[in-house]
């Protein structure tokens, strides 16, 4: 075929499918819906969803939801929305707890074919068995391995009835702990169901006290919904071996072979260096917390850290909630991580990586308009009915994107106050008295003649003059005063200061004080030609989630932007810096 190579068609996902070569190939993506996914989940989606629809197969979308404990329903819809805004449709969308009937009768099964039993050790005393802390200690097995088979289906009923309470009672694999060639701990007889108290569950009620665990929940469903390739992080690597081994002993895989049943492989983290990602610490951040500070003197008090951010979709973090929010192309997200590779290493990247992929995307992809942030007015004195006009400007100069649109000239115009100065200088090139400047578009450089200040000292207005036939050595973005959109324009710098935000001290708070307090810089009174407008309705504003419809733009010399599909209501247009123009050197 002429297909280019691609991720699927070469390395190490051509090879997982060359392993397991069968027509109709079904994977699954198998979120635990206990949090926001981030972008190293970007990765696990355009693995499993985009393995699939290469070869014309089909996924799955299954909320691993085992834990009552830690799952919200506000993370079900969230997951999938962000599925869909990546691009793909799962084939169906599937819940583990739908087969917690026949979970439960394979465990029944495997404790009759005597592979699994029922435990009563403690913890600390399952440790023990197990090797200890460095699994270094011979392994050894409790009394209860060896307990009739009958009297395992009486206990673990007991369990299923409410008998015990967490921690009273395992059902446990019956795998290789005493074999003392075994050297991997997947094998040391894992648990397969647990008791849990607090156990209403979000969609069995309370039918279950006993949930199974993921080693044994994991490879049986992905038997029951007859996955072919199931690709996981390779933390899951020794996890292959039992994996195996669960679905042998109840006859759904032939032992070496991967001619039956599910294959799992393993693919290499994508982790994002420059932020947080880890689910608690993004929940300090969030919801901010109390600490206790140990004075000199040996007291202690409390102190409260404020939230950083204002929710787990702030533009600010990298869930892939607040990515889109922020105005981040779902098409650019996924190319990013089809040009990084798939391979079983570890990708680790820094924030501005990804950032220069965005911009490379969107320098090729948005239009441009004139954003001034912090205006000044300059009044053209001498402009003529004549000069004043509607300028037709090529939504980008290069001509990459199509389209034009129409940009008032009026004898008002505002530019931005870091595009002026009091006093002119030889190493400077924009608007000062009796200084030249060109404007984007205009038929004529401007030249200042005076300004005017307020009690605090700070420039009101520039009076300027026409300056026809004159060079000028720059040109700067400007907005017309009367048709100015008024906006409000949010840009981004980093959330902390240092590069190793996962270095800092996040048990007693000490992260605080790494928060950068410029990482949102709010301009209330920014404004932006009227061409906004028309942007946006050839877009038409959805909700979040709805759709990635976005407004998106390059400001001139400003930055990449994005409005605000939360914020922005009918009288205030609330913008999202997406990128800034160039690689910050200073934060
Ligand atoms: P985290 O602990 O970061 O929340 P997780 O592994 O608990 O991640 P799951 O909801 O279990 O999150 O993840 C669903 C799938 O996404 C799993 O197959 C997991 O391996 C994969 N995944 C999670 N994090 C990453 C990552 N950083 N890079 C690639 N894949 C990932
Ligand atoms: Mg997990
Ligand atoms: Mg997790």
């Amino acid at each position: 075929t002429s297909e280019p190579a691609n991720v699927f068609t070469e390395g190490w996902l051509k090879r997982v499918y060359e392993e397991k070569p069968v027509k109709n190939v079904r994977s699954r993506f198998p979120p635990e819906p206990n949090g926001f996914l981030h972008i190293g989940h970007c990765k696990a989606i355009a693995v499993n969803f985009g393995f699939a629809k290469h070869h014309k197969g089909v996924c799955f979308l299954r909320y691993d939801d085992t834990n009552p404990v830690k799952e919200e329903e506000i993370y079900f819809k969230s997951i999938l929305d962000i599925v869909k805004w990546l691009g793909f449709e799962p084939y169906q969308v599937t819940y583990s707890s739908d087969h917690f009937d026949r979970l439960y009768e394979l465990a029944e099964e495997l404790i009759r074919r005597d592979k699994a039993y029922v435990c009563h050790c403690s913890r600390e005393e399952v440790n023990r068995q197990r090797g200890g802390p460095d699994n270094r200690s011979p392994r050894y097995a409790c009394g209860h391995r060896t307990r009739p088979i009958e009297e395992s289906i009486t206990e673990f009923r007991a369990m299923r009835d409410g008998k015990y309470k967490a921690g009273e009672a395992y059902l446990r694999m019956k795998q290789s702990l005493t074999d003392p060639n075994e050297g991997n701990p997947q094998m040391w007889d894992l648990p397969a169901y647990r008791v849990v108290d607090k156990n209403h569950h979000h969609r069995t009620g309370d039918k279950w006290k006993i949930y199974p665990t993921y080693d044994f929940t994991h490879c049986l469903c992905d038997a029951f919904e007859e996955i072919t390739h199931s690709m996981c992080t390779t933390e899951f690597l020794q996890s292959r071996v039992s994996y195996d081994w669960l679905l042998e002993q109840l006859d759904m895989k032939v032992p070496k072979s991967e001619e039956k049943g599910p294959m799992q492989r393993e693919y290499g983290r994508l982790n994002v260096n420059g932020t947080i990602l880890s689910k608690r610490r993004i929940q300090l951040l969030v919801e901010g917390t109390t600490v206790e500070k140990k004075n000199e003197d040996g007291t202690t008090e409390k102190k409260v850290i404020p939230p950083a951010v204002r929710g787990w979709d702030d533009p600010r973090l990298y869930t892939l909630v607040a990515l889109r929010r922020r105005g981040i192309p779902a098409q650019a997200l996924l190319k990013f991580v089809e040009e990084l590779g798939v391979t079983d290493a570890l990708t680790e990247i820094q924030t501005p990586r990804l950032e220069a992929a965005i911009r490379k995307h969107l320098e090729r992809t948005v239009p441009r308009q004139m954003l001034v942030l912090d205006p000044i007015k300059v009044i053209i004195e001498d402009m003529t009915a004549e000069d004043e006009q509607e300028l037709t400007v090529p939504y980008d100069p290069k001509g990459t994107i199509a389209g034009e649109r129409k940009v008032r000239l009026g004898k008002e115009v505002c530019i931005d106050r870091s595009d002026f100065r009091e006093e002119d200088s030889p190493d400077y090139f924009r608007l000062a008295p009796n200084k030249i400047v060109g404007l984007y578009n205009v038929p004529f450089p401007i030249c200042a003649t005076s300004f005017s200040k307020d009690g605090n000292g700070k420039v009101t207005e520039i009076k300027a003059v026409k300056a026809p036939g004159e060079k000028p050595k720059t040109y700067i973005h400007w907005v017309d005063v009367s048709t100015a959109i008024p906006v409000t324009a949010r840009q981004y710098n980093s959330l902390f200061k240092t590069d190793s935000p996962n270095a800092l001290d996040w048990k007693n708070g000490g992260y605080a004080d790494d928060l950068n307090p410029n990482s949102e810089v709010i301009f209330e009174n920014a404004v932006i030609e009227r061409g906004l407008q028309d942007l946006i309705k050839q877009h038409s504003l959805h909700p979040a989630g709805a759709s990635d419809d976005l407004v998106r733009f390059q400001a001139l010399r400003t930055a990449y932007f994005c409005v605000d599909v939360v914020d922005s209501t009918e009288d205030k247009i609330v913008l999202n810096q997406i990128v800034s123009l160039r690689e910050d050197k200073a934060k």
